[in-house]
């Protein structure tokens, strides 16, 4: 072999080396840069992973519960926790049974007479709530004045403030038919007067802030809330609770919502993609009207629910997934 003959093989093998290290060179840089696009297989095992995960916190959502057809009576619509009774809807449920507040309630708080009724439901959370208010602030002065109003005795309160106001319309006392006190559902607050002629009204301000701010916990809302009034078409009443039940107060509040634009809220979450929160699931329905006259709804199978009417064209179902 001549000298020139192994220059020759010497640059072709350094040549070669050079264009291997070079794509050698190529492929590390592109790992690096590109990972990714170097290791297409590493990109499915995440997307494994996160659905995996997303299963197993919320196992119970999107129509995952099994469910069976239920039928419910036509009155099913009006009746509930969640009814909305205001000026464009009027109460229309066969008549419910109340009971007297004098007959349930404990050393925390007074009620007007034997006369103020409510429904059976208000009476455990309320007691509790006022018996918590009252362990907080030392306080036992607030009174229930109202509850369950039949029609007849609106009509004399809307005609007294008519009166008062001389105005042909009011803000302050709802229609007869069209009042929430017609449900049972709701009650007025008051404060005894423990001076003789001092009259107190109960305002929600400063102690009694706490029943404003905690009253959700228990199921209750401030059904006219100040923000609401163009809504709600009624002035600011922080005496008037109205009852709607766990976890439906909560969610009011969290999301700022009064009870028009809730039930408006829960069209939204059918059976199929339910609202979620805690160990709740929440879904709204048209139902079905059968031969007969009953209604058609979908119900858990292995759950306990309540059912409401929204007072409109849809009943409401609570599920506790506990
Ligand atoms: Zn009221």
């Amino acid at each position: 072999m001549s000298y020139r003959r192994r220059v020759k093989w010497n640059l072709v093998i350094a040549a070669l080396s050079a264009l291997a290290m070079f794509f050698v060179a190529i492929f590390i840089i592109g790992q690096a840069v590109w990972p990714h696009a170097a290791e297409p297989n590493t990109c499915s095992e995440p997307e494994v992973l996160s659905s995996e995960t997303e299963q197993s916190s919320q196992p119970e959502q999107s129509g995952m519960i099994n469910g069976k057809t239920f039928r419910v009576s036509s009155d099913a619509i009006y009746s509930g926790e969640l009814i909305l009774v205001n000026e464009q809807h009027a109460y229309q449920a066969e008549e419910s049974e109340m009971i007297s507040v004098y007959s349930f309630k404990n050393d925390s708080y007074w009620v007007k007479d034997k006369n103020v009724l409510v429904a059976e439901q208000l009476a455990e959370p309320f007691n509790r709530m006022m018996e918590d208010f009252s362990a907080k602030t030392g306080l036992d002065d607030v009174m229930v004045i109202s509850g369950w109003r039949d029609p007849e005795k609106q009509t004399i309160l809307y005609h007294d403030d008519l009166a008062e106001t001389g105005k042909t319309d009011s803000t302050l006392v709802a229609k007869p038919g069209y009042s929430e006190h017609h449900t049972g559902y709701a009650m007025d607050l008051g404060l005894i007067q423990l001076v003789e002629g001092v009259g107190r009204s109960y305002d929600g301000e400063g102690d009694y802030s706490w029943i404003t701010e905690h009253c959700t916990e228990y199921g209750f809302v401030i059904r006219y809330p100040a923000d609401k009034t163009e809504i709600t078409g009624i002035d600011y009443e922080p005496w008037h609770l109205r009852y709607v039940g766990i976890p439906h107060a909560e969610i009011m509040k969290q999301e700022n919502l009064c009870l028009e634009e809730y039930v408006e809220f829960l069209r939204n979450y059918g059976w199929e993609s339910p609202y979620q929160i805690g160990d709740w699931l929440i879904y709204w329905q048209q139902p079905e009207k059968t031969e007969s006259g009953e209604l058609e709804i979908v119900v858990p199978e292995e759950y306990s629910y309540t059912l409401s009417g929204d007072n409109m064209d849809g009943i409401i179902c609570t599920v506790s997934l506990k």
